[in-house]
């Protein structure tokens, strides 16, 4: 039996229901969340048929076209938001303690997710009101102006690792520029988008402005990508689900956005201060048990203090204190699923087989409080090879390879390896030499001495096949803008063009 020793405050043990056209409602059929942390069953969730998809598609459409939301001013939406954020902070606890029973990250964790949420939703609060369009100088007597607009309605499609932070990052400027949305959470992990819903209508957001459907990707999140009642669809998640959502969405040419996955190179050179390099190199990978879309899963280490790097890191990977996310000293926590953890297990054998050596974990992680949850030891590979899987595929767990490289040139050429251009960062005391190799990283987000800083003013996407577009910001405010010119002739006059 495993033993987690702190008991939840919260009680799960409730109905978790679809929330369409301003009612939580049943769906038509059920599914039991397991809890990562042991296995066990943790509540029931109802989940949607064709019948309840369609129906919050139409009740998104309707209250786009016809509901009061429409009519709202940036004020009032601001107004709005800033209330969303305060009763996210008024249960912050609650939230917390629901996003690490269902997907199993530490308490701290989850904690800081529910305080960016809520900021989150401040920031986009604040951009509601800010001027967004231009005042064009044109011949009179034309007065013309570039207003932007809101799409119209938004099919929302997240993932498992962060549940409630992507559900901010998707409704908060979409509702903020006046849109109107379906939000498709993780079948794993749905119960703090359930939750956020609860709070909406506690802020008194109109039926139909924000629907909440549960449910398997295929049958859910397949028929918003592919309705043509839906004008744009934004959709975090793999690279594999993304092409298809992509496709999707060609039905009416609906406009797309893309967050998706990364293999993310961090370049220590040998300049830099190793253990402060180690403490960051920890940091990137391990948290949230790696199951993060920038996760430095791939150390790019200069040749001179490559094996006193691997030593010291290994060392303190080794002493990560995985367990129950509810546990105080917990460090690690387990993976989602049974199905993420068997994923990760089968990576670590690929890489074995591909001739990587082991420096730390390697293995599923065991003891007293572990047994019967998703638990992997933090694993470290070395003497690797650019074209390993293990180098090239992003693995999504506590799994990190080490690339040795000698001269900066062949650092940046390693770190643009991959398919992929979600984030990376370099570690160096020479800012000339950072300016050159950030510039040369053919990534998103990007970072010197240090890793994960994630901002709500600064826009979050990829290059190549990490997606398409950027959220967060005043660019992923606009994402979810159309932009319309507008031309008055204040002094009309027959135009004459044609003889009379
Ligand atoms: P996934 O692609 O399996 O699923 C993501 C979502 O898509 C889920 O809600 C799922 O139900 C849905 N889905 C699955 N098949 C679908 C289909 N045919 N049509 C419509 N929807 C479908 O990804 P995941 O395993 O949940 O999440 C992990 C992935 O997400 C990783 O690749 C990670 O890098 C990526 N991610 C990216 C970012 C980012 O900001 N770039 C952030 C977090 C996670």
């Amino acid at each position: 039996m495993a033993q987690t020793l702190t008991a939840p405050k919260v009680k799960v043990d409730r109905a978790w229901q679809l929330y369409i056209d301003g009612k939580f409602t049943n769906g038509t059929s059920e599914r039991i969340l397991i809890n990562p942390a042991d296995g066990k069953p943790l509540c029931k969730v109802q989940e949607a048929g064709k019948e309840q998809v369609q129906k919050a598609i139409e009740a998104a459409r309707k209250a786009f076209d016809h509901g009061p939301w429409r009519k709202t001013t940036a004020a009032d939406r601001a107004a709005l938001l800033f209330k969303l954020a305060e009763k996210i902070e008024e249960n912050g606890e609650e939230l917390a303690e629901i996003e690490t029973l269902n997907c199993g990250k530490p308490l701290r964790e989850s904690r800081f997710d529910v305080a960016d949420a809520a900021a989150c939703f401040r920031y986009y609060a604040g951009l509601a009101t800010k001027p967004h369009g231009q005042a064009v100088d044109v011949p009179a007597p034309s007065v013309t102006s570039v207003v932007r607009e809101p799409i119209g309605v938004c099919g929302q499609i997240i993932p498992w690792n962060y549940p409630l932070l992507m559900a901010a990052w998707k409704l908060a400027p979409a509702l903020a520029a006046g849109n109107t949305c379906i939000l498709k959470p993780s079948e794993y992990t749905p119960l703090t988008a359930i939750r956020l819903a609860e709070l909406l209508e506690e802020v008194g957001l109109p039926p139909g402005v924000v629907n909440v459907v549960n449910g398997l990707g295929p049958a859910v999140g397949q028929p918003i990508a592919e309705s043509t009642l839906v004008d744009k669809i934004a959709f975090t998640g793999s690279v594999k689900t993304g092409k298809i959502i992509a496709q999707a969405a060609l039905s009416n040419l609906k406009k797309v956005t893309l967050e998706l996955g990364g293999k993310s190179p961090m370049i220590v050179f040998a300049d830099f201060d190793l253990d402060t390099a180690v403490d960051y190199a920890l940091f990137a990978i391990y948290a949230n048990a790696g199951q993060v879309c920038s996760a430095g899963s791939r150390l790019i280490v200069e040749d001179k203090i490559h094996d006193e790097f691997v030593r010291r890191m290994a060392e303190r990977a080794g002493k990560i204190k995985v367990g129950p996310g509810l546990e105080p000293d917990t460090e690690m926590g387990p993976l989602v699923s049974e199905a993420q953890y068997k994923r990760v297990l089968d990576y670590i054998e690929v890489g074995k087989k591909e001739g990587a050596a082991i420096k730390c974990g390697g293995n599923k992680a065991e003891g007293k409080q572990l047994e019967g949850g998703y638990y992997i030891q933090p694993t470290l590979f070395t003497q690797t090879k650019p074209n390993m899987r293990i180098v090239q595929e992003e693995i999504f767990g506590p799994v990190a390879v080490v690339q040795k490289f000698a001269g900066e040139q062949a650092a940046i050429d390693l770190a643009n390896d991959t398919q992929y251009g979600l984030a990376g960062a370099v570690f160096t005391n020479d800012v000339t030499r950072a300016h050159r190799v950030v510039h040369a990283l053919r990534a998103g987000i990007t970072w010197v001495n240090t890793y994960h800083n994630t901002y709500n003013e600064c826009p979050w996407g990829g290059y190549k096949q990490s997606g398409w577009g950027r959220e967060l910001g005043t660019y992923g405010f606009e994402a979810y803008t159309e932009v319309k010119q507008v031309n008055i002739n204040i002094d009309p006059v027959p135009v004459e063009w044609f003889k009379k």
